[in-house]
C-alpha cells in the first residue's frame, strides 16, 4: 500500500513536472467572458484564468492581494478596456513579470457614447461592453489568438485552426441572432436595462434604444431617472424591463419599475458567466431568447 502511494506520488510529479505542463502559456483576465475566449483559442496550451470571479459585478469588484500573486505568474494578461478594468494597468505595473505580454481586447473598436443626462458627467467615457455586439468578440477573439501566436509561434498552427472553428461558430451564431430577432416588431424595439451595457447589441441586431437606469452600477438611481424610465415604459406596449444575475441592488430597482408600470422582469447576461451560462456563445443564445420572449 505503501509503495503504492510512493508511486503514485512520483507519477504524479513526473506528470507536474513534464513539459507539456511547463509549456503552457499562463493567462489572466480581467473578467470570465475574456476567460472563456482564451480558453476557447488556447485549447490545452494555456493555463487560464479570470481575476473576478464568475457571479460577480465587474463595477464594484476590487482587487485584493490574493489577485497579485496570479498577476505576478502570468506571462499574458488580457484586459477588456474602454475603462471597464483600469484597475489591472497598476497591478500590471507592480507585479508582473517583465517580459509578460499585456493586451487590451476592445482595442481599435470605436465607443458608442451616451448623448443624454444622467445627472453624473463623470461617466462619459462611452459603453465599455463591447463584446455584447458578436461581430466585437470576434475583433477580441483575433486580437488574443495574435497575442498567443506571439508568445508561442511553435504553436501557431494549433492556436489558427482553434481561431478558425470559434470564429466559424461566432459568424453562425451572429447570422442566427440577426434572423431571430428580426421577429420583434418595430414598437417593441426597446431594450430598458439598468445598467448602459447593451448598446452594442442594440445597435447590432436592430434595436431602437438600450435605455437604462445609471451609466455604471457603481452609482446609485436618481429619482429623476427611474421617473423617466417610468414614463417611457407607460408609453409602450410591452413593458419588458431587464436585469443582470450579477447585479443584486439593480434588480431591486428594476422589480421597483416593474411593479410600477405592471410589465414583466427578464434577465439578460453582460459582464459575467455563471455555473448555468459557462461560455460566451451560451450567453447570446440566452439573451436572444430571453429578448425573444420578452418583446416579439
Ligand atoms: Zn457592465
Amino acid at each position: 500500500m505503501r509503495r503504492l502511494l510512493m508511486s503514485l506520488i512520483l507519477v504524479g510529479m513526473i506528470l507536474l513536472s513534464s513539459p507539456a505542463y511547463a509549456n503552457m502559456i499562463r493567462v489572466v483576465t480581467t473578467f470570465s467572458i475574456l476567460e472563456d475566449f482564451v480558453q476557447q483559442v488556447g485549447g490545452e496550451k494555456v493555463e487560464v484564468s479570470s481575476l473576478i470571479p464568475r457571479g460577480v459585478d465587474p463595477h464594484t469588484w476590487e482587487s485584493t492581494p490574493k489577485e497579485v500573486r496570479l498577476v505576478a505568474q502570468a506571462d499574458l494578461l488580457v484586459a477588456n478596456g474602454g475603462g471597464f478594468d483600469d484597475w489591472l494597468l497598476p497591478l500590471v505595473k507592480n507585479a508582473a513579470k517583465p517580459e509578460a505580454d499585456l493586451i487590451i481586447a476592445s482595442q481599435g473598436l470605436e465607443a458608442i457614447e451616451h448623448d443624454h443626462d444622467h445627472g453624473h458627467s463623470h461617466h462619459h467615457a462611452g459603453d465599455p461592453h463591447f463584446w455584447l455586439s458578436v461581430p466585437n468578440a470576434i475583433s477580441y477573439v483575433h486580437q488574443i489568438a495574435q497575442a498567443l501566436v506571439s508568445l508561442a509561434p511553435g504553436d501557431a498552427a494549433y492556436f489558427e485552426e482553434r481561431t478558425n472553428t470559434y470564429i466559424e461558430e461566432l459568424v453562425e451564431l451572429d447570422r442566427w441572432m440577426v434572423d431571430a430577432l428580426d421577429g420583434i416588431s418595430a414598437e417593441n424595439r426597446i431594450i430598458v436595462t439598468y445598467h448602459n451595457a447593451f448598446s452594442y447589441l442594440a445597435e447590432q441586431y436592430g434595436f431602437e434604444v438600450a435605455e437604462f437606469l445609471v451609466a455604471n452600477p457603481d452609482s446609485e438611481p436618481s429619482p429623476r431617472d427611474l421617473a423617466r424610465l417610468i414614463n417611457l415604459l407607460q408609453g409602450n406596449g410591452r413593458r419588458a424591463v431587464f436585469t443582470e444575475p450579477q447585479l443584486a441592488s439593480g434588480t431591486r430597482y428594476m422589480q421597483t419599475l416593474v411593479d410600477e408600470v405592471g410589465g414583466e422582469l427578464f434577465v439578460l447576461y453582460s459582464d459575467s458567466l455563471s455555473k448555468e451560462i459557462s461560455t460566451y456563445v451560451e450567453m447570446m443564445k440566452h439573451n436572444t431568447y430571453t429578448l425573444l420572449e420578452a418583446l416579439e
